[in-house]
């Protein structure tokens, strides 16, 4: 299946208007009143309708009739459309065609992407909302009295959770693929070369493999993180030299939460299982929660506990690491000064992904935990491995949407889109 949303070039001024005025009114409106979108988007008389016409033909919209009042509200494809618009649009651009769809997850799509210069990259969009739609109802009922619980909004802030994780973790040196970019419910990240290990049925060194991940569950331990889903789903090994990366950040907690030492032990496991049902290799030690505190007992003082802080950014780029993002010198890990221990939780929060905006998304993981999985990746028969459905099979790799302006044969409407933009908050 196409990413719906990635032919770009067919979206008119006041088409785009009509989106932007949608995707804000939604802020306060379930369902958009029509009347407030023409009020918003400002695009005169009988062009709203029309407007919204061809939108909802392309499925960026979907019109809703209400008891009381008839409107639109913005749907999956609108939001990816829009978040494809702002990468597509960077300098230079962080996304400039879309490939093919190599994964879906519990909650995410997975698409290659290519830059400018035709290098490869990962687009995941985040899909909050797909487990619980097919879920047991009080828990939707639960979920659904929650004003900030609307779908869209919490897949914002999981890509903007996982954004900040992995940009903080690559910058100490962690395996992690490269950050790149953020806008809305989306990230665009380095592709690794890789197989998940899932897929794996036989590793050269179990015992090597096994000691480096638990090394590294300690090592996350250590710099103030678990992350809390450190399973074989999420964990790439490299083609080039079998070389573990670790993916899939927006449940990561602070080993200072409250059931830290319980998402630790659970890391800890299901590499020990995993290592034992795949490899026949049981590991005969492993990291405790007494190896964490020990350290964190050795370390020195905690600074200020927490610098509460909000409002991150709606759209992020990581300056300068759109280059040659594989081959730039990394850090080592920890990378500690002269002994002061690593608080990357701390990081994390005063990079703008602050503890309130943790805690929603949070309650919200917490909800969905146990409900029934979907997506080939979670089958449990092992001989569903690697299998895509079939309509993704059809897709040539080489097929891309290209995203590049077209020429416009209208003259563009005077419309600052930067002001328009702006008023858009999380
Ligand atoms: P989810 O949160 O839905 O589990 P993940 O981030 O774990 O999504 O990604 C799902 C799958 O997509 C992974 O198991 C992996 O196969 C693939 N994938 C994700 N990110 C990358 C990447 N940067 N490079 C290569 N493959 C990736
Ligand atoms: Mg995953």
């Amino acid at each position: 299946m196409r990413l719906d949303a990635t032919d770009l070039r067919y979206v008119l001024p006041d088409e785009f208007r009509v989106l932007t005025a949608v995707e804000i009114g939604s802020k306060n409106h379930e369902v958009v009143p029509t009347s407030l979108i023409a009020e918003i988007s400002a695009v005169r008389g009988g062009n709203v309708n029309k407007a919204l016409g061809a939108l909802a033909k392309r499925d960026l919209v979907a019109r809703v009739q209400n008891a009381k009042y008839d409107g639109y509200r913005l749907t999956y494809g609108g939001l990816d459309y829009l978040a494809l618009r702002t990468f597509s649009r960077r300098k230079p651009p962080s996304v400039a065609s879309v490939g093919k769809k190599i994964g879906v997850g519990k909650e995410s799509d997975i698409y290659v992407v290519k830059d400018e210069e035709r290098d490869s990259r990962v687009l995941k969009l985040h899909r909050l909302g797909r487990i619980s739609f097919r879920a047991i109802k009080s828990k939707r009922d639960y979920l659904g009295k929650r004003k900030s619980a609307s779908w869209m909004y919490m897949s914002r802030l999981a890509a903007q959770k996982e954004f900040a994780f992995m940009k903080v973790l690559y910058q100490h040196g962690f395996p992690v693929p490269v950050p790149i970019d953020q806008a809305r419910h989306c990230i665009v990240m380095s592709l690794i070369d890789s197989y998940p290990l899932r897929q794996i049925d036989k590793v050269p060194d179990p015992a090597d493999l096994y000691s480096k991940l638990m090394t590294l569950i300690l090592e996350f331990a250590h710099a103030g993180l678990i992350h809390g889903d450190f399973n074989e789903f999420n964990i790439l090994i490299k083609r080039k030299d079998g070389e573990p990366i670790v993916i899939d950040f927006p449940q990561m907690v602070s080993t200072r939460h409250e059931n830290a030492e319980y998402f630790f032990n659970r890391d800890v496991n299901c590499i020990r299982r995993f290592f034992t049902r795949r490899f026949g290799f049981v590991g005969t030690t492993w990291p405790t929660w007494k190896d964490v505190l020990e350290e964190e007992d050795a370390g020195v003082e905690d600074e200020a506990d927490g610098a509460e802080a909000n409002g991150a950014g709606e759209e992020t780029t990581v300056e300068g690491e759109t280059e040659d993002v594989e081959d730039s010198p990394k850090p080592s890990v920890g990378d500690p000064k002269a002994g002061k221990r690593l608080r990357l939780d701390l990081e994390v929060e005063a990079s703008g992904f602050g503890r309130a905006l943790q805690r929603e998304l949070e309650d919200y993981m917490i909800e969905v935990q146990d409900m029934p999985l979907s997506g080939p990746e979670y089958e449990e028969d092992e001989e569903a491995d690697g299998e895509e459905d079939g309509e993704e099979d059809q897709v040539n790799a080489e097929e891309e949407a290209d995203l590049s302006e077209p020429a416009d044969p209208t003259p563009p409407a005077p419309f600052d889109e930067t002001a328009f933009q702006s008023q858009i908050s999380t």
